[in-house]
């Protein structure tokens, strides 16, 4: 990677939109200059504009394209030939002219452009998205996602071979987020591939990512082929989500947990169960079916929280075991540790706090203080299932956080399992920011 590589707000993740109350908290520093991550993309210079598009890397900059990664820094280049539009494909070369890739060009990122291929005979046109997506599909179904029910990441950006472009779906409805200037320039040719591999009833357009104002992008949603439903469900594990595809957050629904909800299940009966940042209830669902004795959720938006309470009824749950409440998660585990509440099992899932690295130290901070007061709330002999879905925060950070947490607040804890993200969100080996979710199950000492 290239070594000035300063952040990036399009990688496949979470967005953080969710957490509006977390990224206020965690940018309070960067708006004293603390952690500030560069907004403007520095312009390369203008090469030979007659020639070819193309894009010149500077001496000794190759290196990280040679172990395909797929990402072009504009501190990287030299010069860019052949006046290319935003969008457009353009052949990036080192600086002795060798042909490196085909990639997407955004002259407004920092990320100045992202490879669609490494072969030079590739031709980056509709046959070729065909190809992609077909591929991301086969390798879907090759690892029989579709068992666990009918809502699947069929698309998962750079980890599938194009960058920028995410596609959910749930049911017979796709919801694709367009995040860079590559897959904005092939929409179209994107949707009508979608439709002809999957035929969906819809194809709703969430281009709405935090990511998107970094890459120059306005925000776009809407349907994009079909009609909407008045209801779109997913079905999982046995269970029945609403999914609010026009409002909801992200795409409207979080798929990239539902092995580890389908894990909390299994260990829920008999449990007093406290869910941090429950959004539609997905990890209460489980602890209710899974037998749980009461379910706390806490969420601070009431939309989701009212959609969860639907959840509930939609697959017949006993509700009075259920308890919602619409609040910040960092005053409520304060206001429980006071009210000297306790519980078998904490799932603390937050949005993401920090995009990149340069929000690692606040973030951390974040981090810290709901685990510690989570590891407070828990009896003896208590599970913690916690979660980071930040892009800036390593497996090793994490880890380290929650163990400086644990010592806060005087438990001694052992890790019982790692957790990631399903398999319908592979991580390329090449592309390690695509290993965005991290999650440890801890057990406290009885
Ligand atoms: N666990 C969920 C996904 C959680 S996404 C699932 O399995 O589906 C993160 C959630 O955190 C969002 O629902 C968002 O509304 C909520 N959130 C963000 N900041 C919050 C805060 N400060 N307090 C409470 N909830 C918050």
């Amino acid at each position: 990677m290239s070594k000035d590589k300063p952040r990036s707000p399009s990688t496949p993740h979470r967005q953080s939109q969710g957490g509006k109350d977390f990224r206020k908290r965690v940018q309070r520093g960067k708006q004293q200059g603390e952690t500030r991550a560069p907004q403007a993309a520095s312009k390369p210079r203008t090469g030979n504009p007659s020639a070819k598009p193309a894009i010149i890397l500077k001496a000794e900059r190759e290196k990280s394209l040679q172990r395909r990664h797929p990402w072009i820094f504009s501190g990287a280049i030299e010069c860019i030939d052949g006046a290319p539009r935003s969008g457009d494909t353009v052949a990036v070369r080192d600086a002795a002219g060798s042909f490196l890739a085909w990639a997407a060009y955004n002259p407004d990122s920092q990320i100045t452009a992202r490879v669609w291929s490494w072969q030079e005979k590739e031709v980056v046109d509709k046959a070729f998205f065909h190809q992609r997506i077909a591929n991301a599909l086969a390798a879907r179904y090759a690892l029989a996602i579709g068992q666990a029910g009918n809502g699947m990441r069929i698309v998962h950006g750079e980890s599938d071979g194009l960058p920028g472009l995410i596609v959910d779906k749930y049911d017979d409805v796709l919801v694709m987020q367009l995040g860079s200037a590559g897959p904005e320039h092939w929409r179209e040719t994107i949707a009508d591939i979608l439709q002809d591999l999957c035929a969906p009833v819809c194809i709703y357009e969430r281009s709405d990512s935090d990511g998107r104002e970094l890459e120059g992008l306005p925000k776009r949603c809407g349907v994009v082929r079909g009609t909407l439903p008045e209801k779109v469900e997913v079905l999982e594990n046995g269970l029945r989500f609403a999914v609010d595809v026009a409002a909801g957050q992200k795409t409207g629904y979080y798929l990239d947990q539902r092995d580890n909800r389908a894990f909390t299940g299994t260990l829920a009966a008999d449990r007093d169960v406290l869910n941090c940042f429950c959004y539609t209830g997905g990890f209460s669902l489980y602890a209710l079916r899974g037998g749980a004795k009461t379910v706390l959720s806490i969420d601070s938006s009431q939309d989701a929280l009212q959609i969860a309470q639907t959840n509930v009824g939609l697959n017949g749950l006993d509700a009075s075991k259920a308890e919602w409440q619409c609040a910040d998660v960092f005053e409520a585990l304060r206001k429980l540790r006071d009210q000297n509440r306790k519980f078998d099992l904490i799932v603390l899932d937050p949005p993401k706090f920090a995009p990149t690295a340069a929000y690692a130290e606040k973030a951390s901070r974040a981090y810290k203080d709901i685990n510690l007061l989570g590891f407070k709330l828990l009896r003896p002999g208590g599970l913690l299932f916690t979660y980071s879905c930040s892009g800036g925060i390593s497996d090793d950070l994490f880890q380290k956080i929650i163990a400086g947490a644990a010592l806060d607040a005087g438990v001694d804890a052992q890790i019982v399992k790692k957790l990631h993200a399903a398999p319908d969100h592979p991580v390329l080996l090449s592309f390690p920011e695509g290993a965005y979710l991290k999650g440890l199950v801890l057990r406290v000492a009885g």
